[in-house]
């Protein structure tokens, strides 16, 4: 039976803001969930170029707002001014998706762990079912279950096994300017990046990535390393043993997102921007695109103008993600080489403070015709 117009997989980030966005359109939407509670988090915190009432959020997501975003190797530091980066507060985040989400058109399920997905003769998927084999029918079917990619995966639009940047993180006492945000690069890196992201009452996030699997292996032991350094010593102090982290795929550019009935958002077909894995801005305009292209082929009863969804979003960012992913590949090689690294921001001073925030915020300008 076909209760549903839309069946989402994942009530994270990508899940909710289509689901609010679909039932602005008035469709029927069931959303599941494995977990419990919705708005626990391995980490909580992120920093994003978002401008949050763009997409309906208030001012109250944002934990703190920065005006300079520092980058920084072994020896040499550029600083750089900015009026549109902040560390936001995924709970808060989340809370707000919820709170805005209209329940006469959407039903939240939690503890529905999904396994497969059934496919008829004609190709079209019929339903979902979960570890129990119960079923869950839905006109479309919306894998947005992150990193998992439970359905992207069985299909073949995700690799089965990606390679994954992990990242952990230490909430910490903070001492330096809170309106500063640090990137950190260099051998002590290990072939990834550093960050600080303030947060207000001097505490901080300081963490570290990297796709090494080598060092992810010793990420903790790691991170400790780096707060040992004098640079650091100067700006943070650990006073707490809460590890927070997670991973996020690594996968050449996806364009691919669509088949027959299936729509995939988010991590679930890798979208986060790959030049410093932001995934919010990114994943709330494409999982607004697609609640535009489910409305449209609901409305003429037509699945083949879910594929305006591969189209608008090939146009708004493919472009820019190819240019992101070439950034992010020379940082990966480059990273662990201290002297290539200070040249690099000895070589950034040449450009102009507006291009390399649009670099590193994945806005090129361009967009492919
Ligand atoms: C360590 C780390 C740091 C990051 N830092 C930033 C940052 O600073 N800025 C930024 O913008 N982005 C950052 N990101 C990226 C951002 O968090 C993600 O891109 C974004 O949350 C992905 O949203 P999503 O909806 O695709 O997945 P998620 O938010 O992970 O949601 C997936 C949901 O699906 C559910 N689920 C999974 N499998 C199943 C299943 N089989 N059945 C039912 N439910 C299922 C999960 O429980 C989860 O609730 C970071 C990510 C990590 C890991």
């Amino acid at each position: 039976m076909n209760n549903f117009d839309v069946v989402i997989i994942g009530g994270g980030t990508s899940g909710l803001i289509l689901a609010r966005e679909l039932a602005i359109l008035k469709r029927k939407t069931l959303v599941l969930d494995r977990k419990n509670n919705l708005v626990e988090f391995s980490f909580n915190t992120l920093g994003s170029f978002m401008n949050v009432e763009d997409f309906n959020l208030s001012k109250n997501v944002i934990a703190q707002k920065i005006n300079s975003l520092v980058f920084q190797s072994k020896r040499v530091k550029r600083e750089i001014e900015t009026d549109n980066l902040f560390v936001l507060d995924k709970k808060k985040v989340h809370e707000e998706l919820i709170d805005a989400i209209d329940t006469d058109y959407v039903t939240l399920k939690t503890n529905v762990h999904i396994k497969n997905i059934v496919k008829e003769a004609s190709g079209n998927f019929s339903s979902i079912k979960d570890k129990n084999n119960i079923e869950y029918f839905g006109k479309i079917i919306v894998d947005a279950s992150g990193t998992n990619g439970v359905i992207s995966k069985k299909v073949g639009l995700r690799e089965t096994k990606s390679i994954l940047a992990t990242g952990v993180e230490y909430n910490v006492e903070y001492l330096g300017d809170p309106s500063k945000m640090y990137l950190l690069s260099g051998k002590d890196y290990q072939g990834g990046y550093g960050w600080i992201f303030p947060l207000k009452n001097k505490r901080a996030i300081i963490g570290f990535g990297t796709f090494n699997d080598e060092v992810v292996k010793h990420l903790k032991p790691q991170l400790s390393k780096i707060l040992e350094l004098p640079l650091i010593k100067k700006l943070v102090r650990k006073d707490n043993e809460l590890v927070e982290g997670g991973s996020l795929p690594i996968t050449p550019v996806l364009e691919k997102f669509v088949i027959n009935n299936l729509v995939c958002v988010g991590d679930s077909v890798s979208q986060v921007n790959p030049i410093v894995g932001e995934g919010y801005k990114f994943i709330f305009e494409a999982a607004i695109m697609a609640s535009k292209a489910i409305h449209k082929a609901l409305e003429k009863d037509n699945i083949e103008l879910l594929k305006t969804y591969e189209t608008v979003w090939k146009k708004r960012f493919s472009a820019n993600y190819k240019r992101s992913k070439n950034a992010q590949e020379k940082i990966f090689k480059y990273t662990n080489n201290d002297l290539v690294m200070d040249f690099a921001l000895l070589a950034m001073r040449m450009r102009s403070n507006d291009r390399i925030i649009r670099s590193v915020s994945g806005e090129y300008g361009l967009e492919t015709k």
